[in-house]
C-alpha cells in the first residue's frame, strides 16, 4: 500500500466521497433545546444520535473544556481506563456531575481476561461517577488475536448487566481486525484512526465502509494530530488546520463522530465549527501542504513495516507514541505508553544499528524517528 503522495490521489481520497447525510438537529439524543450549528449523525445500529464533533478527553482533560463542550452541543465523550492511570476518567466524572444524562459516554479497557475486564469496568464506573457507560470498548486491539472469545464474552455480560449499553473495539489497524469483528458479530461500535494524513489508504477506507455497511457505528480518532502539533518547529502551523482536518474526516458519511483531543476552550470553539462549515479548496490546500511537510516525520499507520525489524521493534507503536509528543504536545501520554512496552522491547536501541533494515514506503525516516522516541521516553 502506497502513501497517496500526489495531489490528485489526495483529492481522490477525500473529496469524491459521497455527500454527507446529516441527522436533523431536531432529532437530538440528549438535548431538549438544540444549540445552533450542531450536526448529528446516527451511530450505526446503536441508534444513538451523536454530535459529529465529539471530545476525546485524553490523558489530562480540562473540566472547563468539557463543560464548554456540552454548552456548545457536543454530546459524545471518549476516555479510557488507562489514560493517566484513571485520572482521565476521574476528571471527566467530576466534570460531568449533574450532566451525565446530557452526554454519550465511552470508555475503554485494556483488560484481556474476564476478571481484568470486570475489574476495569468497576473502576471506570466508580471514577466516572455513573452507573453505566454508553459504549465500552476493548482498547487498542490491532490484531484479531487480541479480540478473544473471553473478552467478547466479558463485554456481553457487562451489556446484559446494564453496565454498558453497547460494546465496541478501538483499533489503530481497522483493516487487520474488520473481518474478525464482522465474524464475531457482537460489536456495535468501532473506533479507529482516521485522518487526512492516513485516511486515503484504500484498505483502511474499504474496511471502514464494510463495517459501516454492516451497521457498526464508526468513530474516528487521531483526526487532528498531524496538523495540530509542533513539528516541523520552523514553520507556522496553520491556525485553522485542525478545523480543516475535522471537516475532511466528516466528508466520509461512514464516520458518525470524531474525538479530537482539545487542550483549551479556544481550540474547542474552533473545532466545533466543523459541524456547520463546508470543506473548502483552501482547507484542501492547507492539508495537502502540511501532508508534504510531515512526510518523513509522521507514521501513517499503514502497518507495512509490521514484523520487519529483525530486533522486533514494534515500529508503528513507538512512532505513534512519538507522535503523541511531537504532534500532540503530550509528553506524559507518550512516555506512559512507551513505558508499558515489555522490558525486552524497550531495551532495543535503534542507535545500535548503523542503518535500518526496514524501508517505509511512505517516506518516514524510521531509524532516526525511533532513536528520538527511545531517547525521550526511556
Ligand atoms: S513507518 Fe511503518 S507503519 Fe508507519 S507509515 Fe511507514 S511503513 Fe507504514
Ligand atoms: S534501526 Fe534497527 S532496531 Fe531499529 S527498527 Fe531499524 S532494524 Fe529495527
Amino acid at each position: 500500500m502506497k502513501f497517496n503522495s500526489s495531489r490528485r490521489k489526495f483529492l481522490k481520497a477525500g473529496l469524491i466521497l459521497p455527500a454527507v447525510g446529516l441527522v436533523s438537529t431536531n432529532d437530538s439524543y440528549a438535548f431538549s433545546k438544540m444549540p445552533d450549528n450542531v450536526a448529528y449523525r446516527v451511530l450505526g445500529k446503536t441508534g444513538l444520535k451523536v454530535s459529529t464533533v465529539g471530545s476525546g478527553v485524553g490523558i489530562e482533560p480540562d473540566p472547563q473544556v468539557i463543560a464548554r463542550a456540552i454548552d456548545l452541543g457536543v454530546n459524545y465523550f471518549d476516555t479510557a481506563r488507562m489514560y493517566g492511570n484513571g485520572s482521565s476518567e476521574r476528571i471527566t466524572g467530576t466534570a460531568l456531575k449533574g450532566k451525565r444524562d446530557k452526554v454519550i459516554l465511552a470508555t475503554k479497557t485494556d483488560g484481556r481476561t474476564k476478571s481484568d475486564i470486570f475489574k476495569d469496568m468497576e473502576a471506570s464506573l466508580n471514577a466516572l461517577n455513573t452507573d453505566y457507560v454508553d459504549i465500552y470498548h476493548l482498547h487498542s486491539r490491532d490484531t484479531p488475536d487480541t479480540i478473544t472469545d473471553e473478552s467478547v464474552e466479558a463485554c456481553e455480560m457487562l451489556k446484559k448487566e446494564g453496565k454498558t449499553r453497547f460494546i465496541g473495539v478501538s483499533t489503530h489497524d481497522v483493516h487487520a481486525v474488520a473481518d474478525h469483528i464482522l465474524k464475531i458479530g457482537k460489536f456495535d461500535v468501532v473506533q479507529t484512526t482516521y485522518s487526512y494524513a492516513i485516511g486515503g489508504a484504500p484498505l483502511r477506507q474499504e474496511a471502514i465502509s464494510r463495517l459501516y455497511a454492516a451497521g457498526i457505528g464508526m468513530v474516528a480518532m487521531k483526526v487532528i494530530i498531524a496538523v495540530a502539533g509542533f513539528i516541523p518547529r520552523d514553520i507556522n502551523l496553520p491556525k485553522e488546520g485542525p478545523l480543516a482536518a475535522i471537516k475532511w474526516v466528516l466528508l466520509n458519511p461512514a464516520i458518525s463522530t470524531t474525538v479530537p483531543y482539545t487542550k483549551n476552550i479556544a481550540e474547542l470553539e474552533m473545532n466545533v465549527r466543523a459541524m456547520a462549515e463546508a470543506y473548502t479548496p483552501q482547507d484542501e490546500k492547507m492539508l495537502y501542504t502540511r501532508n508534504q511537510e510531515i512526510r518523513p516525520l509522521y507514521c501513517r499507520m499503514c502497518y507495512e513495516c509490521k514484523g520487519k525489524c529483525p530486533n522486533n521493534v514494534p515500529i508503528t507503536d513507538e512512532l505513534r507514541f512519538l507522535a503523541y509528543y511531537d504532534f500532540g504536545a503530550n509528553f506524559h501520554q507518550a512516555q506512559d505508553n512507551f513505558r508499558r512496552l515489555p522490558e525486552e522491547i524497550r531495551s532495543v536501541h535503534c542507535s545500535d544499528c548503523s542503518s535500518c533494515a526496514v524501508q517505509c514506503p511512505n517516506g518516514v525516516d524510521i531509524r532516526n524517528r525511533l532513536i528520538r522516541a527511545q531517547v525521550l521516553f526511556a
